[in-house]
């Protein structure tokens, strides 16, 4: 499908905030994209949880294998929508790079850590690496996007530090929306966690077919094979009922979303930042998604052999923080950002940084 008029366009954006020559032969979308897959957060996804910690097994989910598979399905729907398919991908590949190790615990520890200074928030997070924390230009810190991108990976953010980020920060000030591109990916990444998180969780031996039976979605893709289950391997049928989830899930959002385009008829990108969100599930399929969230939450991430990682992690990361707070000098030299004078900031750009096995080893260091 071509692009549409409220797709982003790079010829149309307010650009890079360094000012560079257009490239030969990419567009500048391409060109983010092609930043983010070079820059060395983006390689240490490899090694941080998503639910599982890195080292628990190698065929858990990670961040890195997370971010593609948010890409695969953004990149599919952005493509449907007549949307550009290279800043969906851009967005999706850069949306986790600011999380800390070991995954929302990581992120909820560090948050605490940082409670007087500010607060920890992994979307500010992203946003500080591709902006000022990877160093890969001689004229500039971070990676110098483009404003779309930089809009996307700022997902969510509190009032209080939008207003400290100009015109980037404006949007949760004025409520309003970003590009179709960022909006497509939110939702991507809720399709392709809650997906993976089935399939993993299985594999863990923390959900079952019998109780992942009970939720109307996982039924409904089931069905017929559950008449039939026990002829039938049991990863064969997690691997054939996510497939369907996944398509599922999908065709819904862009038969509900193509109907609110129709209803809203944006025409342009300044369109859709007006509009209430047009990236959209169905009121039914809404429901059933809630439904099932409802229950991993209870079944898998606060089951009690994920708990008792998460403690573990949550001591990791308290005692890294204290520690570096008392011995400022084990900082590796050159890594503090030059801009900050606030100190508890480098401690947190240094920790969120770590892979997970990176912060225990370190950890194991101190004792
Ligand atoms: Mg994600």
């Amino acid at each position: 499908m071509t692009k549409v008029s409220y797709a982003a366009n790079p010829l149309l954006s307010s650009g890079r905030l360094f000012p560079e020559p257009t490239a030969s032969f990419r567009n500048e979308f391409q060109r983010d994209r092609d930043r983010i897959i070079h820059c060395s957060a983006f390689r240490r996804l490899e090694y941080k949880t998503q639910v599982f910690v890195n080292h628990e097994g190698d065929m858990f989910r990670t961040r890195l294998t997370h971010s593609i598979e948010v890409s695969q399905i953004a990149r599919s729907i952005a493509r449907v929508l007549g949307c550009h398919e290279d800043l969906a991908e851009t967005i999706s590949l850069a949306h986790d790079l600011g999380h800390t190790p070991f995954g929302h615990a990581g992120q909820d520890a560090l948050n605490h850590c940082m409670k007087k200074y500010g607060g920890f928030e992994h979307n500010i997070q992203s946003l500080r690496i591709v902006d000022s924390l990877e160093k890969r230009y001689t004229h500039f810190d971070g990676l110098n996007l483009m404003y779309e991108s930089r809009e996307g990976i700022l997902k969510h953010c509190s009032i209080m530090n939008a207003k400290k980020l100009g015109i980037l920060g404006e949007r949760f000030i004025k409520q309003q929306q970003p590009s179709l591109e960022a909006q497509i990916v939110n939702i991507a990444d809720e399709i392709a966690y809650i997906n993976h998180d089935i399939d993993d969780g299985f594999r863990s031996g923390l959900l079952t077919i019998d109780a992942l039976m009970s939720n109307y979605l996982f039924k409904s893709c089931a069905e017929d094979l559950w008449k039939k289950k026990s002829e039938i391997n049991q990863e064969i049928f997690i691997n054939e009922v996510v497939r369907r989830m996944i398509n599922k899930m999908v065709s819904d959002l862009i038969a509900s979303s193509q109907k609110i385009i129709k209803q809203y008829n944006p025409t342009s990108l300044e369109d859709v930042r007006a509009m209430p969100p047009l990236i959209s599930f169905s009121q039914e399929l809404l429901q059933h998604k809630l439904e099932i969230k409802h229950y991993l939450r209870k079944a898998l991430y606060e089951h009690d052999k994920v708990l008792a990682m998460t403690d573990k992690a949550r001591n990791i990361i308290n005692r890294l923080f204290n520690y570096f707070m008392d011995n400022p000098a084990q900082i590796p030299a050159g890594f503090k950002n030059g801009s900050d004078d606030d100190f508890s900031l480098t401690i947190a750009d240094y920790i969120a940084g770590m892979t997970d096995r990176f912060a225990i080893q370190i950890h194991n260091n101190i004792d």
